[in-house]
């Protein structure tokens, strides 16, 4: 049987950014993934990365990714841009709360700022919702492209020579002294760690090894849409409560990408397309940029955010010593990919990890928490 310091199973966002730092800390990992690369949630997803986050340590983990996007891009091409974040508020309320958000991420260093509406029309002169009193700016907030940021990664992983089988299920883990893991391509591999890196799938592939309990995740559909290409309109994601919908324009291709928080949850892994979605997202963003009515919608798809009771991701050992998890990215699980592997690799090899996780802990209480998605 071949053997691994670790496998990885699942090469979405998490997966692949474990699978990279574990190599990079020197061990000799395997990447399964049932499907291609990207087919799960990441390449789903509408490729926001934002740092504005309400606690120090969600902060400073989304921090640390932006510093691992830009290196990425830097080193590799990834089309990364800043075009920052705007978060509108609508009410006196909400501008409130904003401005005791921002006087956290102030404390952790981030650069943030509580505009008007006439600075937001000079940032998007198309802009024509009525009734906002301003809006949370991050400068430095941004996107890049899901497929690139993972095909950048495999092709380290690979030139690492760690290995990467797509198109392969794990379908069966044996535990003795050390792991057995069995695909439905009829391999067999060996290694003393094992990643959970499966996405809406991570409850099942859990199942497979046994005796421990229940992951507090559960996936939930969610649908976004990309229209055709236009010119250059307007550079941040605009995130709106009041109609609630959040969209951005591809620094790339000019397209305007976008979804919106379904009233009602869709639990379960549904990959279905809604007939509503397009034209009820629609009719959200025009009211916010009416010059949108110009376009066209190309494709539209159906995704997972994989909640946890608390919002947060999810990472640790679990009970079964060597098989960790890394999930729960819920919608903005993209963009802390790439800190988290990070922090995971170190964990697994024993290093001292980069930021404290303890609000992300497998170990942690969920009890009195409520997700914000
Ligand atoms: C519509 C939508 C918009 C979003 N927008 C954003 C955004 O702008 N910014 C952001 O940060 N996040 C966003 N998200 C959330 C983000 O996409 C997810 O949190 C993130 O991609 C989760 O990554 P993952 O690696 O955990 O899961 P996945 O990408 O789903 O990867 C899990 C992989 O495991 C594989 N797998 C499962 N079981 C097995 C098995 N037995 N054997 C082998 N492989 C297996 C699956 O095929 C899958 O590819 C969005 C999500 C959706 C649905």
């Amino acid at each position: 049987m071949k053997t691994y310091d670790s496998i990885v199973i699942g090469g979405g966002i998490f997966g692949c950014a474990t699978a990279y730092e574990l190599t990079k800390l020197g061990q000799k990992v395997l990447l399964i993934e049932k499907e291609y690369l990207g087919s799960g949630s990441t390449g789903r997803c509408i490729s926001g990365i934002r740092q504005q986050f309400s606690t120090p340590e969600t902060i400073k983990l989304s921090m640390l990714s932006v510093h691992i996007f830009k290196e990425l891009h830097e080193k590799f091409g990834i089309e990364w841009h800043q075009g920052g974040y705007l978060f509108l508020a609508s009410s006196q309320s909400q501008k409130e709360k904003y401005l005791e958000l921002i006087k956290i991420q102030h404390q952790m260093g981030l650069q943030v700022n509580f505009i008007d509406p006439k600075e937001i029309l000079e940032l998007v002169s198309c802009f024509q919702l009525k009734n906002i009193v301003g809006a949370s700016y991050c400068p430095t907030d941004g996107q890049a492209n899901p497929f690139l940021v993972i095909q950048r990664y495999v092709e380290q992983i690979k030139k690492l020579k760690s290995e990467i089988s797509t198109f392969t299920k794990v379908i069966k883990i044996q535990k003795n002294h050390t792991f057995s893991v069995f695909t439905d391509t009829n391999d067999a591999y060996e290694t003393p760690v094992i990643v959970n890196a499966g996405g809406a799938w991570a409850q099942e592939i859990n199942k497979l090894v046994g005796a421990i309990s229940e992951l507090p995740l559960q996936p939930e559909r969610h649908e976004a849409l990309v229209t055709e290409p236009t010119k250059p309109l307007f550079d941040p994601m605009i995130v709106s409560y009041d109609p609630s919908c959040y969209f951005q324009q591809l620094h790339s291709t000019g397209q305007i990408i976008g979804c919106y928080t379904p009233d009602s949850s869709d639990k379960g892994i549904n990959r279905d397309s809604s007939f509503e979605f397009a034209p009820e997202f629609s009719s959200r963003a025009l009211k916010i940029i009416p010059k949108l009515a110009e376009l066209k919608v190309i494709r539209s798809w159906a995704g997972w955010y994989t909640m946890t009771p608390d919002g947060n991701p999810i990472i640790g050992e679990t009970q079964v010593p060597g098989f960790f998890l890394i999930g729960g990215g819920s919608g903005h699980g993209f963009m802390l990919g790439p800190a988290l592997g990070k922090v995971l690799a170190e964990l697994i090899c024993k290093k001292p990890t980069s930021i404290s996780i303890d609000e992300f802990s497998i170990n942690r209480s969920f009890e009195g928490k409520e997700a914000l998605k």
